[in-house]
């Protein structure tokens, strides 16, 4: 047979999922592992898209996506992040904010061109940029995990398109502040960069307020805003997401999405719209409530030893286990196997990740309050 796609064929398997293959063999897991909410989506979501259902929503909406849901997210920005986007050119509805990083890529770069990610990273990031030809170039952030200007702009060349950052951060909850984000726009202006901002988490930040790349001043017509559903909302599965963009960009992204998406499914289109417009209660309700989890789990790791920067973000702690002496890979293969609780190593987000290990707590409270536990006699046995 033929060989298939190079470049795919060297990408390897998420180092997430494997790890996880491995934990549902085994009983009596408490998993940490998935960026997911523990939350079934809010009640009167769920009863829109049955609605939508009912109505017999079950056809294909134009291919940038229902008017009234674009309409929606481009006044929501508008009004908590002072940025404008016009609804009709400069907004697109996607399946989920996975699609719109991949059409973004691929709409952005030509073959060859570079992409600086400051890391750790999701995981996503790289094989996204590769897929559409080009090359991701990471830089290591802070030991607070802070972006580093300096580093940013050393790792530019003549071949760098883009740089693509998240705040809040998945794997670390870090959030940069705004002042960090400002130099990183003066450093895409001075280069003529393209910057793509994954907010995915924006609404899930504690004792701090987001700011949105696009707002910052010459941001906007240089940057890519991608956003979704599936965390704030509690709607991983329904697969809905925004890209908002200039209409140049978005021009060309909407005709790679016309032609290998058509649109995102209808249904869970409208359940969005019933999300965005009516479900700021419910959100919040959640955030309140991953705060109180975030609290409790930070200071359980802390007081075991395992140092953890404040997670300000998202729903993840990223603890220090090097005062373990064992890698993160080690580290999370021996937990699972000794005390069964599954965290992510911290080494398949980037090398900076090395030394960490990534836990979610979007847990139920007292299987955190027993992860600790576990893990606390895990870390003495060594
Ligand atoms: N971006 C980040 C930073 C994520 O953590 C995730 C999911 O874990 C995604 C994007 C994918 O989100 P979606 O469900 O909208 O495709």
């Amino acid at each position: 047979m033929k060989p298939l796609n190079p470049i795919v064929a060297a990408c390897p398997p998420s180092g997430i999922r494997r790890f996880f293959d491995i934990a549902a063999t085994m009983d009596n897991v408490i998993s940490l592992g998935v960026g997911e909410p523990d939350y079934v989506t809010p009640w009167h979501v769920r009863e829109a898209g049955i609605y939508a259902l009912e109505q017999g929503y079950t056809t294909y909406t134009s291919n940038a996506g229902l008017l009234e849901l674009r309409q929606a997210i481009v006044s929501d920005l508008s009004r908590r992040y002072s940025v404008s986007f016009d609804a009709d050119s400069e907004c697109l509805i996607t399946s989920g904010v996975s699609q719109g990083l991949d059409l973004v890529m691929r709409t952005l770069l030509d073959t060859g061109d570079e992409v600086i990610i400051p890391e750790p990273c999701y995981v996503a990031y790289g094989p996204c940029v590769t897929f559409a030809g080009g090359t991701p170039v990471y830089v290591p952030s802070s030991p607070t995990f802070e972006i580093l200007i300096d580093e940013i702009e050393r790792a530019v060349t003549p071949r760098t398109k883009a740089i693509l950052v998240s705040s809040p951060s998945n794997p670390t909850g870090a959030v940069q502040p705004a002042a960090l984000l400002a130099a990183l726009v003066e450093v895409a202006v001075r280069h003529d960069l393209y910057l793509v901002s994954d907010e995915i988490y924006e609404r899930l930040s504690y004792g701090t307020a987001h700011t949105c790349l696009a707002s910052l001043p010459g941001a906007r017509d240089r940057t890519v805003v991608l956003g979704g559903f599936s965390k704030a909302h509690a709607m991983t599965g329904w697969r809905v997401g925004f890209v908002c963009a200039p209409a140049f960009v978005l021009e060309l992204a909407g005709r790679i999405h016309q032609y290998t998406m058509l649109c995102a499914p209808h249904v869970s289109q409208a359940a969005a719209l019933e999300g965005l417009r009516s479900g700021d209660a419910q959100v919040a309700e959640m955030v309140a409530d991953y705060d109180r989890r975030r609290r409790l789990f930070v200071k359980g790791l802390n007081s075991i030893g395992l140092t953890c920067e404040e997670p300000r973000g998202a729903f993840y702690a990223f603890p220090s286990i090097r005062s373990t002496g064992l890698d993160s890979e080690t580290f999370a293969s021996r937990l699972l196997e000794a005390e069964r609780v599954a965290v992510v190593p911290g080494s398949v987000f980037g090398p900076s990740g090395e030394g960490h290990v990534r836990c979610s707590y979007a847990t139920a409270l007292p299987l955190l309050e027993e992860a600790v536990k576990r893990m606390d006699r895990f870390v003495r046995s060594l």
